[in-house]
């Protein structure tokens, strides 16, 4: 479900910002040293299977995309994002029910490995495994660029107020209804996209 066609996917804890400012009380006046430099964002330059668990988990911004349930076309196998979500799927927090136990009630629940990662097709180009996976940078409302989660929802990215309901609400011939564009858009890079 949600995850659905796979779609399991850190859905844990975005993160909290590792990336912290560096500050320092006394700026140098001449060529800083080298020990005043800022360290470079763990994720930038590296390829996606050198990340440790608790940043490889962090790189979700918890956005909830990957959660909704997905239809695929049986003559062309391209996916379709609907705005329903998985049954775990808290449409408010955009976060999963149970996030521990999330494969054994949701079977069809993906796991995001770096292998899934690059092989995966349809998770939306916001996701920040996505963005990595392709050499970008993190945009300025991911977690661990804003310090907070509560910008993923600011700037549109996050499902939050766009979930139409669980898939026990609808009936299977229901769903072609329920298919949406907004989870492969990027609101911020296409105004048009956040609706
Ligand atoms: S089980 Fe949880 S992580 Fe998996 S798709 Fe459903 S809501 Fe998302
Ligand atoms: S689409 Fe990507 S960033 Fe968003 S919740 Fe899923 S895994 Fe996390």
């Amino acid at each position: 479900m949600a995850d659905a066609p796979e779609s399991s996917i850190p859905k844990s804890p975005a993160g909290k910002p590792s990336a912290s400012k560096s500050s320092v009380s006394k700026p140098s006046t001449s060529k800083p040293s080298a020990s005043l430099k800022a360290a470079a964002p763990f994720w930038r330059g590296r390829s996606l299977e050198e990340f440790s668990p608790a940043e490889w988990e962090s790189l979700c911004d918890g956005c909830g995309r990957c959660c909704l349930l997905k239809l695929e076309d049986e003559d062309t196998a391209e996916i379709h994002y609907t705005d329903i979500g998985c049954t775990l799927l808290d449409a408010a927090s955009c976060r999963c029910r149970d996030y521990p136990r999330r494969q054994k009630k949701v079977p069809d629940c993906v796991r995001l490995t770096p292998e899934a990662v690059r092989t995966l097709s349809w998770l939306p180009p916001t996701c920040g495994y996505r963005l990595v996976r392709d050499g970008h940078d993190l945009p300025w409302w991911h977690p661990l660029v804003s310090g907070t989660r509560r910008t993923v929802h600011e700037a549109g990215i996050s499902v939050r107020g766009r979930v139409s309901g669980t898939e026990e609400e609808f009936e299977t011939e229901e769903l072609l209804d329920r298919i949406v564009d907004w989870p492969g858009q990027d609101p911020q890079k296409d105004p048009q996209g956040g609706e």
